[in-house]
């Protein structure tokens, strides 16, 4: 149970002032479901503004508090484009006001035609026009603004402003309790770190180095700490010793032999499934380096000792391209696999249920549907989990409950972390990495292109089409508004439909399930042939006709996150490339990072320098899209404090493994307030 102390922090966001429903969508989009959230929302920087008369004073990028008169508002011509107010400054010059999504009925009301606001945002350039896109404050003469010359900027969702987010953080930081100190004495003496109501206020309120790393520090304890229950736990409890004959396995008709990486994976997972604790593994390789063979091998030992297997996919259309894979694969061994998903209902639902339950299915494939209370095994004695990162430690504990005996576990996933970062993610899990990639790949050809070729880009993936051949089309990430992303690559889908008609399909974050899937479906299945995507195409999907990967702005990405996306590429035996179009100014950070992309596709090279690029001198923490399991810790806070961390962790499970005293009380106290409790649950005896 939460401890109470906690209460003002977990009560839900809508119990503060001025958050009603129409809120409640917005917040929980950034994961701002609750008052300790918000308070955890840090600024992703700081800025400083400079107040100026006139546009001629400010410099492109910079950013200004200027007194505007609005001229002109201009809604969009087509649906979903920006809404556009025109004003001028006090000696005629015009700039223009941009308003993504439903920011446009606020551009309304702030902006009456005729009269005077003071604006302050960040002058651009769009064509030969000034511009600021979702300017931070527009307010009457007498506001704040001016006052307020340096101040957070918070990332945001469509429906919030900076002063809205920045109310709410101020009313969370006022419901703050008084919490015990869960850092180790002499560490916490040593760092001269604030107390952690201290270190929450100071990280809103300004640049403080000291408050920023003592709140990594504490997610990155609390992450150590669970992790470490997890497996103490996990070390008492049974699970089943499986035996394979290989009887199943020497049925297996591959039409190739295992690399070496793969033979010796096999053979750890072998030994760790022999063995009567439960088996914590991760497999990790990168796209295309061959787990699935591995993951059937694997289950075949289960089903070789009579015992059942499932393989859980993080989507709908990787369960289905999983179980058609393995199915086949499986075929002559006669292990007979099933498909189980949301979506299966009715008759066909309640056989493969009723399979499950009876033994006579021995391999089933699907999404979280397989680990719902009405699904029963017979006897499951291996879970295998592709891409282990969506699913986390939480959910593997639920299906852990699933067997009469502990499964062993297999994680698998193809984002080749960094060793530092293998720890913070899995704890002490063990590892097996297939560093060897299946003789005969292609090398991906690898290309830097100035976007003001774009046309010539264009033209060259028509050539590509009419020969038969698929393309991606990766469109940019603008930070801080999704809807710009959205818009950004509905404007070049247009383009590109202009061009090439029905070949196109386009896929972004903001569309219903189905019609994603379907459109995903469509390009699967070969009907499409140019898919246009944001920057989330699904982890894995699988389309060898797919040879053409075009990446526009690729100056923004990570290098891990390019090499995510080439991955998408290269998985036939046609010669594949990958273009990376980039704009023209450069830091020299993105120069490097295209310049490795050329050079290297060896997943683990690349994201060891991804971590090296990215962690540079960097202060604040930004949040790490889905390739950290932490919010507040950045990849250089991760890779510095992360070993102190552990060790504290450490003295806190040697000493007290049952986190007794005072400091095992705080320590309870932290991991609840990371949702680390699942560690906590441990305690109990799960
Ligand atoms: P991953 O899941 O790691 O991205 P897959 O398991 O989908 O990779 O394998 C990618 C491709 O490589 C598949 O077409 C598979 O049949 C093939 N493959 C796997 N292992 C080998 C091997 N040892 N030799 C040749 N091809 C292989
Ligand atoms: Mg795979």
């Amino acid at each position: 149970m939460r401890p109470d102390i906690l209460n003002p922090l977990f009560a839900e966001s809508e119990t503060l002032d001025g958050v009603g429903p129409k809120l409640k969508k917005p917040l929980e989009k950034l994961g701002l479901a609750r008052v300790k959230d918000i308070a955890y929302h840090l600024p992703d920087r700081f800025v400083t503004r400079r107040p100026v008369d006139t546009l001629d004073e400010a410099s492109e990028g910079e950013q200004i508090v200027i007194a505007l008169t609005t001229t002109e508002h201009r809604a969009p011509r087509s649906g979903r484009g920006p809404y556009r107010v025109l004003a001028q400054d006090s000696i005629g010059n015009i700039c223009t006001l941009t308003y993504f999504g439903r920011a446009s009925y606020t551009a309304k009301k702030l902006l009456p035609v005729g009269e005077r606001r003071w604006v302050a945002g960040r002058l651009d350039r769009y064509g030969d026009m000034l511009q600021i896109v979702h300017p931070d404050h527009v307010e009457k003469e007498g506001g704040e603004t001016l006052s307020r010359l340096s101040e957070p900027v918070y990332a945001l969702s469509d429906g919030l402003t900076q002063p809205k987010i920045a109310g709410l953080v101020t009313q969370a930081l006022q419901k703050l309790p008084e919490l015990p100190e869960w850092i180790e004495p002499t560490q916490f003496e040593k760092q001269g770190w604030p107390v952690w109501s201290d270190a929450l206020n100071l990280a809103h309120k300004g640049e403080h180095g000291p408050a920023r790393e003592r709140l990594a520090y504490d997610e990155l304890l609390a992450n150590s700490l669970a992790l470490m229950l997890v497996r103490a736990a996990n070390r008492q409890r049974k699970g089943q010793a499986l035996v394979g004959d290989g009887s199943l396995r020497g049925k297996l008709d591959l039409p190739y032999q295992l690399t070496g990486a793969q033979a010796r994976s096999v053979r750890e997972i072998e030994d760790d499934l022999r063995q009567e604790s439960p088996m914590l593994r991760l497999l990790q390789g990168d796209v295309g380096a061959g787990k699935t063979v591995v993951a059937l091998e694997a289950m075949l030992v289960a089903n070789e000792a009579g015992k059942q297997a499932a393989l859980l996919a993080p989507t709908e259309i990787l369960a289905r391209q999983h179980f058609e894979t393995l199915r086949d694969m499986a075929r002559p061994t006669g292990a007979e696999v099933a498909l189980l998903t949301g979506r299966d209902k009715g008759r066909a639902r309640e056989s493969t249920l009723m399979g499950l339950l009876d033994g006579s299915i021995d391999i089933v494939v699907g999404t979280h549907a397989i680990f719902q209370d009405s699904v029963n095994y017979k006897d499951l004695a291996l879970v295998v989990i592709d891409e282990q990162h969506r699913f986390g430690v939480a959910q593997r504990l639920q299906l852990a409950s699933k067997g009469r005996m502990s499964p062993h576990t297999l994680a698998m996933t193809a984002t080749p972390i960094p060793r530092t970062l293998t720890l913070a993610q899995y704890g002490e899990m063990e590892v097996s990495r297939l560093d060897e990639m299946p003789p005969g790949r292609q090398p991906i050809d690898t290309r830097v292109v100035a976007l003001d070729r774009l046309a010539e880009v264009v033209e060259g993936a028509g050539r590509h089409m009419a020969s038969g051949q698929q393309a991606y089309w990766v469109c940019p990430m603008v930070r801080e508004h999704e809807t710009e992303d959205i818009a950004a690559a509905e404007a070049r889908y247009t383009l590109l439909k202009e061009r090439f008609g029905d070949d196109v399909v386009l896929v972004h974050g903001q569309l219903k399930p189905e019609m994603k899937d379907a459109a995903m479906q469509r390009f699967a299945s070969g009907q499409a042939k140019l898919l246009v995507a944001t920057t989330v195409i699904e982890v894995g999907v699988d389309v060898p006709a797919a040879t053409l990967m075009v990446i526009e702005q690729a100056e923004r990405f990570g290098l891990a996150q390019l090499h995510q996306l080439r991955g998408r590429v290269g998985r036939g035996s046609e010669k594949s490339t990958c273009l990376l179009l980039r704009g023209d100014t450069l830091s020299e950070t993105a120069r490097e990072r295209l310049a490795l992309m050329r050079e290297s596709q060896d997943g683990f090279r690349l994201a060891e320098e991804d971590l090296r690029l990215r962690g540079g001198g960097e202060l604040l923490g930004t949040r790490q899209s889905g390739d950290t399991p932490f919010r507040v810790a950045s990849l250089e806070q991760i890779t510095r404090l992360l070993p102190l961390a552990h060790d504290d962790a450490r003295l806190l499970m040697d000493r007290d493994g049952g986190l007794n005293g005072r400091r095992g009380e705080a320590a309870r106290i932290l991991l609840y307030l990371f949702e680390r409790d699942w560690g906590v649950q441990m305690l109990r005896g799960g």
